[in-house]
């Protein structure tokens, strides 16, 4: 039984993740849709929340352009977008979604152009058929 006074879950949903890159040129806002993504092999797939919010950190510090930022807060100070805090940040923030099953996009600026990170929640009846899932993080 499912308890009625917490969020839904990925769980409760009975989903998975399909994570896929996309390097934008084109026009601003001009992407591919979900069904279009959903339609072609992942760059990753994902069963657990934990897996795919540690790709979107790791994909974050890999392609991110190396910005400096003013940080707020108590602390104050200088950091760098895709170091390890932000990286941290990032995660943390996508696994709150990622928990409640939902999907979650990223949009950052890369060395040459926007980068999307579009992590699709997907239930088996939206996977394809001939989509390879690796499974490392079973
Ligand atoms: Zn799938």
């Amino acid at each position: 039984m499912t308890n009625p006074y917490l969020p839904p879950s990925h769980s409760d949903r009975d989903v998975h993740w399909h994570a896929y890159i996309e390097r934008c040129c084109g026009a601003p806002g001009v992407h591919s849709t979900r069904d279009e993504r959903l339609a072609q092999q992942p760059e990753e797939t994902f069963r657990t929340p934990e897996g795919a919010a540690e790709w979107v950190g790791a994909m974050v510090a890999a392609y991110a352009r190396k910005d400096e930022v003013r940080l707020i807060g108590p602390m104050g100070g200088v950091g760098q977008v895709g170091d390890p805090d932000h990286v941290m940040h990032e995660r943390r923030e996508s696994l709150v979604i990622l928990l409640r099953g939902d999907s979650h996009y990223v949009d950052f600026r890369g060395e040459t152009g926007r980068v999307h990170l579009w992590v699709e929640a997907v239930t088996p009846d939206e996977c394809k058929e001939d989509i390879v899932h690796d499974g490392d993080d079973q």
